[in-house]
């Protein structure tokens, strides 16, 4: 699959968001020759530079990697996009809630309810009873409709925008941002977001990336990627 066809490619996420890649810089040739200005060299062929990206990830000789960058357009939870920012090597800008008003559906709601993990107090694992679930989601329908209410009645009274958002349902509300990332901060990114105790809701987000952007357009990297430090099978 060539960039071209991978650039523009939207995902859907969720039950309302997606993620799509809007521009890249660089592929794995990129890569081995900035490895190879070290001593002034270039593309040895592709089994030489495909070895050479084995050897920098074995290695962890990361700085060629940041030679190739990744721009995205995101649609998450507040959720995803508060664990999001917390990668302080992205660069990011994200839509206004102090500008660009709220619509009735921009929230989050969980196709399914996952219960407390008993080994891991920040975790999730299995499902609740179907019978909690269906009243659960009925519950967070209702939540979410009556804060939008609340919301515009605000916007009605002539509150701003930037305090009318306090009658919102938090976590849930959809935001959108744009960001870009190198790929080796990326890789960093994935590695810790794809991980089983990630929360499941920016796991699904790294996993697009990686299934979607990151394994098209650097397809030897991801191998090397998901050998040495995913440890895939
Ligand atoms: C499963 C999970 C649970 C988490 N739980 C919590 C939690 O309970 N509370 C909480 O507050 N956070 C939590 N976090 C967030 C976590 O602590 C990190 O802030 C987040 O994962 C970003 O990682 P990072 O700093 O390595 O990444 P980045 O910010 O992208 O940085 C990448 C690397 O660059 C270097 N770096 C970047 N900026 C600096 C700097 N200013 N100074 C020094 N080195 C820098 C570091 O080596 C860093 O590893 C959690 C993360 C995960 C994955």
């Amino acid at each position: 699959m060539s960039i071209h066809e991978v650039i523009g490619k939207r995902v859907e996420l969720l039950d309302q968001g997606w993620i799509e890649l809007q521009d890249v810089m660089g592929d794995d040739l990129a890569i081995a020759n900035a490895a190879r200005v070290s001593f002034l060299g270039e593309s040895k062929g592709e089994e030489a530079d495909k070895k050479l990206l084995f050897y920098l990830i074995r290695h962890r000789h990361t700085s060629p990697f940041e030679q190739v960058e990744f721009k995205f357009r995101v649609r998450a939870p507040l959720l995803v996009w508060w664990q999001w920012v917390r990668h302080r090597t992205w660069h990011v800008n994200a839509q206004s809630g102090r500008y660009t008003p709220f619509k009735k559906y921009d929230f989050y709601e969980p196709s399914t309810w996952r219960q407390q993990s008993e080994s891991n107090k920040q975790g999730s694992e299995g499902e609740i009873d179907p019978g909690d679930a269906e009243r659960l989601s009925a519950l967070l329908a209702e939540h979410n409709n009556r804060s939008f209410e609340l919301y515009q009645q605000a916007l009605d009274a002539g509150v701003a925008k930037e305090q009318a958002r306090l009658f919102l349902p938090g976590f849930g509300v959809y935001y959108i941002w744009v960001c870009k990332v190198d790929a080796h901060n990326l890789m960093h990114f994935l590695s810790l977001r794809m991980a089983p105790d990630a929360q499941a809701e920016i796991r699904v987000y790294a996993q697009a990336i990686y299934e979607h952007f990151f394994k098209p357009i650097l397809p030897w990297t991801a191998e090397a990627f998901g050998r040495y430090v995913l440890r895939e099978a």
